[in-house]
């Protein structure tokens, strides 16, 4: 079968590996036939160590069950499902508490740690497929394809960044990046009810989107200036909840910058950093907590596919390309130089 591999920096090829096959009792053996490329696919992109490759891509994808171990019980041969981004019982403490990415299983984990299986493939093999896989009620071939999609990983870490930033009727929020998960923050936002929400972004195309989910202003302008911009807005002390939703120092730095006393950070961008200013003239001396971490995309599923089965949201605007699996390097490509916001993969 074809399948993606990152070499290093730069370097993504799609090559012939083994096929995908059921190895334990409760595995399954998926046909991806949606899959797509993610954000941070492109923190490995700019700066994975050859000597870790190749490295198997893809975290994010729908499919068809072509076979179940023995001891799988909830899927049969046919069903359509997604794949949240981190594999899980479904049933040990921290999954039952909605920490899925915290599950206690020896197998569970994210798919970067499952070798030789990616979502950017024409197979995968999934561990724990009761716990972690989740049942479409739709056909392969629906229009609802790329917004279900989004429920592996970028909708869920949206409504993530927005559930610990604590949002509901009302609030006043500010989102950081106006990439793909920073627009399902926005769009998440929206959904639980706020009222005032600023999105941080210099993309016009992307902040236009934006708009469409519910931004009610936009904010160009970076560093100092962009922060005397949101608190302009937010009534000068700057916004009770701020979204981080990419992972650079500068966005973490914009983030304390715009959060109003007694406020929220929530970080669901992949730090790309091990350390950060959380001392007195940061987050101390204005009593801003920080919150945030991998979204547990599983325990979402059921809340908020619901509002994409009825047309109330469609999240899968976020894909502004699609390709084949050969598309896929030129794929990274694009994303990486913001010619698009975020590629679904047809293999
Ligand atoms: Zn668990």
């Amino acid at each position: 079968m074809r399948a993606t591999l990152m070499y290093g920096p730069g370097d993504v090829r799609i090559e012939d590996v083994p096929d995908a096959r059921i190895e334990l009792p409760t595995d399954a053996l998926v046909r991806v036939t949606a899959s797509c490329i993610c954000g941070s696919d492109l923190h490995p992109y700019h700066s994975m160590d050859p000597a870790h490759g190749p490295a198997r891509m893809g975290h994010e994808f729908i499919g068809v069950v072509e076979d179940v171990g023995s001891d799988v019980a909830t899927l049969r041969r046919g069903d359509l499902v997604v794949a949240p981004f981190a594999i899980s019982d479904n049933s040990c403490g921290f999954c039952v508490e909605g920490l899925h990415t915290s599950c206690t299983h020896e197998q569970a984990g994210f798919w970067d740690g499952v070798p030789d299986q990616g979502g950017q493939s024409e197979a995968v093999r999934v561990p724990l497929a009761d716990g972690t896989l989740v049942k479409l009620p739709v056909a392969e071939d629906s229009a609802l394809i790329p917004s279900l999609l989004t429920l592996s990983d970028v909708f869920g870490t949206g409504h993530h960044a927005a559930k610990c930033g604590g949002v509901t009727r009302g609030s006043t929020v500010t989102v950081i990046g106006d990439g793909a998960v920073g627009l399902m923050a926005v769009l998440s936002a929206k959904r639980l009810g706020a009222e005032r929400i600023v999105l941080m972004g210099r993309h016009r195309d992307r902040t236009d989107l934006g708009r469409r989910f519910g931004a009610t202003d936009v904010v160009a302008e970076r560093g100092e200036e962009g922060i005397e911009r949101v608190r302009e807005l937010t009534g000068g002390h700057g916004s009770g909840i701020v979204l981080e939703a990419v992972g650079h120092m500068p966005a973490y730095e914009q983030a304390v910058g715009v959060v109003r006393p007694g406020g929220v950070i929530s970080r669901v961008g992949v730090p790309q950093y091990s350390r950060a200013r959380v001392g007195f003239t940061s987050l101390f001396g204005p009593n801003v907590r920080l919150a945030g971490g991998p979204a547990p995309t599983r325990a979402y599923v059921e809340e908020l596919m619901p509002d994409i089965l009825d047309g109330t949201i469609e999240p899968g605007l976020v894909f502004d390309a699609v390709t084949g699996i050969d598309g896929i390097p030129g794929g990274y490509r694009d994303m990486d130089e913001r010619r698009s916001i975020k590629v679904l993969v047809r293999p």
